[in-house]
Parts: C-alpha cells; sequence; structure tokens
C-alpha cells in the first residue's frame, strides 16, 4: 500500500548519541555504561543513591487481541513522544523481544510506524546480551544438576522428577523434547530432558523481579530444579541453592540485571529490559527498569503483554505488590480490528468494513474499562490505535459508543504520525494521572489457592468458578503444605478470550475455568496456573520470517520488520 516498512523508518532516524539522551534523562555519567554509540546500560546504584521523589506510573494494556497483537508498545511509544511534545519530562520502560520470534511470523517487537525505539535491529537481536547471560545462567544450573547425579547424588535427586530444562533463544521445536546423557558411563546420565526459549526461563522471570544483586541471588538460591526420590509424601524440592549455584549464576547475570537505555525515534529516553513470557510468566520488563524511570522522569509509560486480563491482571497483582509500585493511569489500547474480531469476524474479514461486528465486540472493551476502574479502581482511558484499513465510520463509531457508555476515549494515531498524532491521548492521561485513585488488588494473599483463582475468574474475567482437576487439587495440597499457599497467582491461559477457550470472543459470561496444573515457581515468587497446554518453545512458521532477512556488506540489515 506504499507505506514505509518499520525498519526503513527506523533507520531514517538520526538518533542521538546516547550521552545526550542520558543527560536529557537526568542521569549522571558515573552510572552510564556505554554499549557503543546508541545504547547503555544504567548502573543500578542510580536508584539506592537518587533523592527524588518518584513520577507517575502509567500502564498501557489492551483488550483482548486478534492473533497479529493491536499495538500496546506501538501506543506506549507514541505516548512518551506526544507527552515530550506538550512539554512534559517523560520515559518509557518496554520489554526486551525475544531472538526467536523475530525469524518466525511475528517479526520484531519494538513498536511500530513512527512510534518505535531504536536502534530497532540492535533491540530485536543480541541487543545488550542479557538473553545470552540468562540462557548462560540458566543452563549453568542444568549442567550442575546433571553433574551432581552423575557425581553420586548426594541429594537424591530423582532424575524422573527433574522440573527445570535447558534454554536457547530460538524457536525450535527440534529441541522440546530431549533425551540426552547418551554414550555411555562416562557421558552422564542418560534422562528425559527438553528446551524452553529462554524468555520461558524462571532465570528471565526472576531477574525482572529482583530489586538488586543480593535479592537475585535470594530468589536464584530458591528455584525449586525437581524433588528427591521417595512416595509423594516423601519427596523434597531440591533448589538452585542447595547445588551451591545461586553465586555463580548471578555473577553471569551482573550486567543483565542493569537496565539498557536507548531512544524513541523522537529522542525521548526509553529503557528496554527483561521479557518474560506473559503466560507462564507475568510479561512486563524489569521492576529495575521500572523503578529507575520512575526516579528519573516525570512520567514513566509502560506496557503489560497480552490483553489486560492477563498483562494487566499480573502487572497490577504481582509485580505492582511484589515492587510496591503504584500506578496512577491506565491506558487500554483497542482497535477496530480486535473489536470486529470479538465480534465475530474471522481473520481473512477484518480489513473489510463492518459495523455490525464492531457494535458486537464492544462488551470486550466494556468488560477491560470496567475491571480497571471497579477492581483495581483506577483512572483509565481507552487508546482507539488507528489503522490504514479503518474506515472512517468505524473509527467514528468506536468513538460515539464509548462516549455514550461514560468511557473515557482518544483517537490515537501514533503509528501514522508519531508523537503528533498523539497529543489527545497525552492530555487525557496527564490529567488522568492527577486524580486521586484508591488501588486495589484483585484478590489478597492470604487464602487458599483455589479462593485467589476464584476471585481471579470471577472478577476478572467474568466467570461463575474455577474448577480444578483431581491433579491440580493434588498439586494445590501440596503447594500450601510445601508453604506456598500465600504466593500470588500466575495464569496460562489463553491471550485471545476472556475464557481458557480461545474460541469464546467477546464478554462471554457464566463459564468455568478449568486448571490442569500447578507449578511453583519459587525464586519468581509465584505459583502458575496452567489451564491447559502451554507452549514454551515455540515453532518456525512454514516459510519463516529468516528467510527475508539479510544484511549487505555495510552491515545494513532488511527483511526485519
Ligand atoms: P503489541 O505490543 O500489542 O503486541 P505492537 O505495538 O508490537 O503490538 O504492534 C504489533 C504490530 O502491529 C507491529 O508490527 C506494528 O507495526 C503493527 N501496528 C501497530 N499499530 C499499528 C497501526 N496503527 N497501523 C498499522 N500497523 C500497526
Ligand atoms: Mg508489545
Amino acid at each position: 500500500m506504499g507505506f514505509k516498512t518499520d525498519i526503513e523508518i527506523a533507520q531514517e532516524c538520526t538518533m542521538q548519541p546516547i550521552t545526550e539522551i542520558a543527560e536529557k534523562a537526568g542521569i549522571d555519567d558515573k552510572y552510564l555504561e556505554q554499549y557503543g554509540k546508541y545504547k547503555a546500560k544504567i548502573d543500578y546504584n542510580l536508584l539506592k543513591e537518587s533523592d527524588k521523589e518518584n513520577g507517575k506510573l502509567i500502564l498501557v494494556t489492551a483488550i483482548n487481541p486478534t492473533p497479529a497483537g493491536e499495538g500496546k508498545t506501538t501506543t506506549t511509544v507514541g505516548l512518551a513522544d506526544a507527552m515530550q511534545k506538550m512539554g512534559k519530562s517523560v520515559m518509557v520502560a518496554l520489554r526486551e523481544p525475544s531472538l526467536g520470534p523475530v525469524f518466525g511470523v511475528k517479526g520484531g517487537a519494538a513498536g511500530g510506524g513512527y512510534a518505535q525505539v531504536v536502534p530497532m535491529e540492535d533491540i530485536n537481536l543480541h541487543f545488550t546480551g542479557d538473553f545470552h547471560a540468562i540462557g548462560a545462567a540458566n543452563n549453568l544450573l542444568a549442567a550442575m544438576i546433571d553433574n551432581h547425579i552423575f557425581q553420586g547424588n548426594a541429594l537424591n535427586i530423582d532424575p524422573r522428577k527433574i522440573t527445570w530444562r535447558r534454554c536457547v533463544d530460538m524457536n525450535d521445536r527440534q529441541l522440546r523434547n530431549v533425551i540426552d546423557g547418551l554414550g555411555g558411563r562416562t557421558n552422564g546420565m542418560p534422562r528425559e530432558d527438553g528446551y524452553d526459549i529462554t524468555v520461558a526461563s524462571e532465570i528471565m522471570a526472576v531477574l525482572c523481579l529482583a530489586s538488586d544483586i543480593k535479592d537475585l541471588k535470594k530468589r536464584l538460591s530458591r528455584i525449586i530444579i525437581g524433588y528427591t526420590y521417595g512416595k509423594p509424601s516423601e519427596q523434597k524440592p531440591v533448589t538452585a541453592g542447595d547445588l551451591h549455584a545461586e553465586g555463580a549464576m548471578t555473577a553471569l547475570l551482573k550486567d543483565a540485571l542493569k537496565p539498557n537505555l536507548v531512544q524513541t525515534l523522537e529522542h525521548v529516553p526509553a529503557i528496554v529490559h527483561g521479557g518474560p513470557f506473559a503466560n507462564i510468566a507475568h510479561g512486563c520488563n524489569s521492576v529495575t527498569a521500572t523503578k529507575m524511570a520512575l526516579k528519573l522522569a516525570d512520567y514513566t509509560i509502560t506496557e503489560a503483554g497480552f490483553g489486560a486480563d492477563l498483562g494487566a491482571e499480573k502487572f497490577l497483582d504481582i509485580k505492582c505488590r511484589m515492587a510496591g509500585l503504584k500506578p496512577n493511569a491506565v491506558v487500554i489500547v483497542a482497535t477496530v480490528r480486535a473489536l470486529k474480531y470479538n465480534g465475530g469476524v474471522p481473520k481473512a474479514d477484518l480489513n473489510n468494513e463492518n459495523l455490525e461486528a464492531l457494535e458486537k465486540g464492544l462488551p470486550n472493551l466494556l468488560k477491560h474499562v470496567s475491571n480497571i476502574r471497579n477492581v483495581y479502581k483506577l483512572p483509565c482511558v481507552v487508546a482507539i490505535n488507528a489503522f490504514p484499513t479503518d474506515t472512517k465510520a468505524e473509527l467514528d463509531l468506536v468513538e460515539t459508543k464509548c462516549k455514550e457508555l461514560g468511557v473515557n476515549v482518544a483517537l490515537s494515531e501514533v503509528w501514522a504520525k508519531g508523537g503528533e498524532g498523539g497529543l489527545k491521548l497525552a492530555e487525557e492521561v496527564v490529567r488522568l494521572c492527577d486524580e486521586p485513585n484508591d488501588f486495589t488488588y484483585s484478590y489478597e494473599l492470604e487464602g487458599s489457592i483455589e479462593d485467589k483463582l476464584n476471585q481471579i475468574v470471577q472478577k476478572i474475567y467474568g466467570g461463575k468458578r474455577v474448577v480444578l482437576t483431581a491433579n491440580a487439587q493434588k498439586q494445590a495440597k501440596q503447594l500450601e503444605a510445601l508453604g506456598f499457599g500465600n504466593c500470588p497467582i500466575c495464569v496460562a491461559k489463553t491471550q485471545y478470550s476472556l475464557t481458557d477457550d480461545q474460541t469464546k470472543l467477546g464478554a462471554p459470561t457464566d463459564f468455568e475455568v478449568t486448571v490442569r496444573n500447578l507449578k511453583i515457581s519459587a525464586g519468581a515468587g509465584f505459583i502458575v496456573a496452567l489451564t491447559g497446554e502451554i507452549m514454551t518453545m515455540p515453532g518456525l512458521p512454514k516459510v519463516p520470517a529468516a528467510e527475508k532477512i539479510d544484511v549487505d556488506e555495510t552491515g545494513k540489515i532488511t527483511g526485519l520488520f
């Protein structure tokens, strides 16, 4: 359609040296560790030594999406650019993209159109090496487990009950299930094993929730790697601390813990740091990144993965609770195509005008608005992320309907116009940040696991109740007996529906959510509740994006999108 691709737009940007961006953010030179001209790490001592008051925190989330993504990152970046245009001191805090999906279907994850963070090629590829460090720490622990067994297994680890998997930052389905340790007595102990993609490693979640090096080490040592031999009642969890692995793992991670500084296309300072999965983990950038941005700027805009039922819920109930953060406003991104999708239009027809389906999809948006306002008691605004395929009638209809229903709404055109296209949204967000709020979690930590799950299902998803399979009931008892009963819950379910069935669109009621598996991520400090099989190692599609990615003799990359 004659639009420039994301990478073309990004490469046309004349970036400012990262030293200038740091200066603009008020980062003293002594905290800045440069990684080339346009990237830097920020020393976490800045957090300890700064006596500046925290700025305001804004969360960007979305309605239940279509498989293509609805533009949360794009809106986050564009909103920051718009606030800068208003003369505000602002920063963004985002997740680091995973390398694997870049070569699959999804492409990059550094925003889109005229609302991106740069250098986008670096951010999408190796960046500052954080994910490599996380992979190394993950695999060091794996190596120490198998070596311990090989050397006599003093801890009595049952090789059939090892829950710790190896990892690599690539979409490689071939590695999902492997048998390793083959080749005879000197080559290890054969066992069934498997690989996850690095972002699914618990180390990623741990790094993102750790407040400093000491806390990081404590969390790493708590990680449960498997269980001992014996009847279920006799099995004891074995931790990374039992293997004395936490010191070396922390050493591998000491630089990865430092937030990365880059810039938006309009030179707003952006911290891009950490990127845990949004299903088996909590799906937002590191606590250190958010806290640092809050210290540096008057307004921090951040994003949480998937729709608001997963991303915002975990951001608010897990991350904010653990880190003591108190948000000031929430932006819910809605698109015409996601509303039509929720109104029953198949994926292939989403580009055709359909006012009827659009209206039919609105209850999904309204449910998320109501959750933010009435459950979490936070002010919110709907950002309509305008796509080139939207018709004026469609955009008008969403705006009118929202207004009729008393929902704050602003059209956002940041993808096409950059900060200029986000001024209306920015004005509304600034206004909301000045409103007092009574931020409340959707559940308290005290109470049984089932109890907490019921509150999430009833209040956030709009369902009747949770159903634990016999297996999950057994696991809940075990976890409570082990002392994990008061951990927050991290639900792993489909992002496409408020239910656990991705075909149930809109805002269903009267449904049950079935939890089949409960696992503890003791380092991260949450219980993962799995509603079905969750893929922790993606594969590549028939024609992977990798086939179109190339680089010329000057080092210029093409085909990344
Ligand atoms: P999310 O963070 O919700 O997953 P992204 O911001 O990463 O979504 O956007 C997903 C994809 O959609 C990106 O490729 C981006 O370029 C594209 N996109 C986002 N907003 C728009 C828009 N308004 N018009 C066209 N494409 C868009
Ligand atoms: Mg995103």
